[in-house]
């Protein structure tokens, strides 16, 4: 136990002490979720910001070998929700305080896409007063654009780097130019430079994934100096490549374990950023974005699509909540988030503070 408590002084995280404490069992483990959840205190304190998740449509143009809704799944019932849903799913998450909603998308590289994206963004902000915040996760696109939609009102945005090692990455996709992890680099690059906060993460438990990676991923995160982050374990569908890789997973109970210490160590090694806990973890275990509440997240994304598209949504298997109307109602949120010993906060951006913070330095 001492090692661990000597490794979590150091104030620069080498690969291998990282290595070592994604490793750490029982009390050792207990030691650094513990450290983890003290510096989420001291830095971004026990708000929660809530950000209502509209997953406007699975409609997708690519071909990622993890993803249920790729273009060449042909069993994915397609749909794309209309204006008029997108934008009621945006007034109830205004009506419910919510603070922010993410707009997350199968990804489109069109103009009839740019424009319908650009033209909401202007009626949520619209119809909120300005007072919503709004995230979008709609891929890669040309820095046109990012600039379009920053100007339209979006402030923030996820683009996972999906894994930071390039053999992995192109394990993962086919390959073409569609899908080359150089792009996603320059795409998180162009992110910056339009003025967003930007958002980045992994898949944990990847088939051919090992420990070393994921300590890397960490790195990787800390060296591109990102201002959120939104990681969870990879889940395997069975309409996908990479399913027939199922049997040389780590059991899902190991990967939950694994991302709770992942958020714990990213919470250590970046102490102000805005860390999601992502609904793929409630689909392990019923309590599972609480606990990652516990160790390091601020930033709970319930689902706010309208119902009957949730099942379409399907990225991976098992995903909770996929028969009911925006998700959980507002009181089940507030008791989950104070069980886990936070406050939600209402009606906040709950903007990223190490964003901030660079921004005051410029
Ligand atoms: N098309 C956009 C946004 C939708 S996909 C994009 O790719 O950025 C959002 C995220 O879902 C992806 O970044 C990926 O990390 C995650 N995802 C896809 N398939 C998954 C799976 N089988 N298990 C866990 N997460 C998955
Ligand atoms: Fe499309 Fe995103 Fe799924 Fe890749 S991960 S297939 S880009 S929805």
């Amino acid at each position: 136990m001492q090692k661990i408590k000597d490794l979590l002084k150091k104030t620069d995280l080498q690969k291998e002490d990282i290595i070592t404490l994604l490793q750490a069992k029982e009390e050792d483990r207990l030691v650094l979720l513990q450290q983890a959840a003290i510096i989420k205190k001291q830095h971004v304190g026990n708000k929660v910001y809530l950000r209502g998740l509209i997953e406007l449509s699975n409609i997708c143009e690519k071909d990622c070998y993890y993803c249920g809704i790729r273009k060449s799944n042909t069993k994915t019932l397609r749909y794309n929700l209309t204006d008029k849903e997108v934008l009621e799913a945006g007034q109830f998450a205004y009506e419910n305080n919510y603070g922010s909603i993410v707009i997350q998308s199968g990804e489109l590289q069109n103009e009839n896409f740019t424009k319908r994206i650009e033209q909401l963004l202007k009626q949520i902000k619209r119809l909120s007063d300005d007072k919503l915040g709004i995230t979008l996760s709609c891929g890669e696109q040309e820095e046109s654009v990012y600039k379009r939609w920053f100007d339209a009102g979006a402030h923030r945005y996820l683009l996972r780097i999906e894994t930071s090692n390039k053999k992995l990455y192109e394990k993962l996709h086919p390959t073409n130019n569609l899908h080359s992890m150089d792009k996603r680099l320059k795409s998180l690059e162009l992110l910056r430079k339009s003025g967003y906060q930007v958002g980045t993460g992994v898949m944990i438990g990847l088939p051919f994934q090992n420990i070393e990676h994921l300590a890397k991923d960490l790195l990787f995160m800390k060296k591109l100096d990102i201002d959120m982050c939104g990681m969870g374990p990879y889940i395997e569908h069975s309409d996908t490549p990479l399913f027939q890789y199922k049997k040389t997973l780590l059991p899902l109970s190991e990967r939950f374990d694994l991302t709770m210490k992942m958020i714990a160590l990213l919470r250590i090694i970046m102490p102000d950023i805005n860390i999601a806990s992502t609904t793929a973890l409630q689909a392990i275990d019923k309590v599972g974005r609480e606990k990652v509440i516990q160790v390091g997240a601020n930033v709970l994304m319930p689902n706010i699509t309208p119902g009957k598209y949730r099942d379409s949504y399907s990225l991976y298997e098992n995903k909770p909540c996929t028969d009911e109307n925006a998700e959980d109602s507002m009181s089940c949120i507030d008791i989950r988030v104070k069980l886990a010993g936070d406050e939600v906060a209402y009606s906040e951006w709950g903007d990223s503070k190490h964003f901030k913070k660079r921004q005051s330095n410029d």
